[in-house]
């Protein structure tokens, strides 16, 4: 199990839909999240994507609508729906490769995994074998 923390950050992408702010979320997420950001613009051209990441193996969508939320309640409404409908995809999604998966506890990580990739994560690959095959 030793091992899996370094694994991990070479999962992480990069991604920032804008260029703006530097966000990070699996590679399996990233056409969630793609997706999301097309339907968002569709409500609202000109919003802001704060910042994308993983936490506690969820995904994290923070926005900033270019209107003011209280004036125009339904319509924030339906982005904050849109929003928690693809983090509860996410949920069900392998962070890594984009399979379905569910959350599982990869070496203290909470993360989303298909079954595959749960066991190649947590088998190695490690520096020194020591376990005959
Ligand atoms: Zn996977």
């Amino acid at each position: 199990m030793k091992g899996c923390l370094e694994l991990l950050p070479t999962n992480i992408k990069e991604y920032s839909p804008e260029g703006s702010r530097r966000s990070s979320v699996g590679e399996g997420w990233v056409p969630i999240v793609e997706e999301l950001h097309n339907i968002l613009v569709k409500v609202d051209s000109r919003y802001r994507i704060d910042q994308v990441k993983e936490k506690f193996g969820g995904l994290r969508y923070y926005f900033t609508p270019s209107f003011v939320p209280k004036n125009e309640p339904q319509r924030y409404s339906s982005m904050r729906y849109l929003v928690e409908l693809a983090e509860a995809l996410a949920a069900r999604t392998c962070a890594a490769c984009g399979r379905d998966g569910e959350v599982r506890n990869l070496g203290g990580w909470i993360v989303p995994r298909c079954d595959d990739c749960f066991v190649n994560e947590t088998s190695g690959p490690s520096g020194d074998v020591s376990v005959a095959s």
